[in-house]
């Protein structure tokens, strides 16, 4: 990957309430994500600009007393998820490529970096030393693990992975079709 492309990789969000499945699958793809199911709209403003975050907002009014205009994007909440990240991705002009070098690299439940676990044998160790329950069932077959260190979770390159190809299958074969917005 060149340099620039890892520029443009480098994007940290906020998004309001409305858009809890944007958050969840910003941060299934990589992406710095602050998600808050409960915040006003003054908090919200602040700890984007505190954050130096980029705003996701469905909320239009919101969206037009930001001075920002680089730092806000309007997603209307009717959108299907792929639809919402193709607003983002489009505007900020994000590639696959980029998408391919964060997948799998945070955790979907606190927004934390994921570590790589090095070999199956610290996978052991993790499930053992906190006790994790949920682990795949074809555990040696399994090459890749990340763990997260805030949530003691595990992760496995599983039948989400299949999903999140998918979805990002889809938001780039629109962009090539031109069914933009
Ligand atoms: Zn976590």
């Amino acid at each position: 990957m060149n340099q620039k492309n890892k520029q443009r990789c480098e994007y940290s969000f906020i998004t309001d309430a409305m858009l809890g499945d944007l958050a969840k699958w910003l941060r299934l793809l990589g992406f710095d994500t602050l998600y808050f199911s409960s915040i006003s709209d003054a908090k919200l403003t602040q700890k984007m600009r505190e954050t130096k975050r980029i705003l996701l907002t469905s909320d239009k009014q919101l969206h037009n007393s930001i001075k920002e205009k680089n730092n806000v994007i309007f997603v209307p909440v009717k959108l299907s998820t792929s639809e919402k990240l193709k607003v983002v991705f489009s505007r900020l002009g994000i590639t696959k490529e980029c998408l391919n070098s964060l997948i799998g690299t945070r955790c979907v439940y606190c927004n934390k970096k994921l570590t790589r676990v090095s070999s199956i044998e610290e996978a052991r160790i993790l499930i053992s030393k906190y006790n994790i329950k949920e682990i795949p069932h074809d555990f040696y077959q399994v090459e890749d693990f990340w763990f997260c260190p805030n949530c003691k979770k595990l992760y496995w390159k599983g039948r989400m992975w299949k999903r999140i190809e998918e979805t990002i299958k889809q938001i780039f074969i629109q962009e090539v079709n031109g069914n933009g917005f």
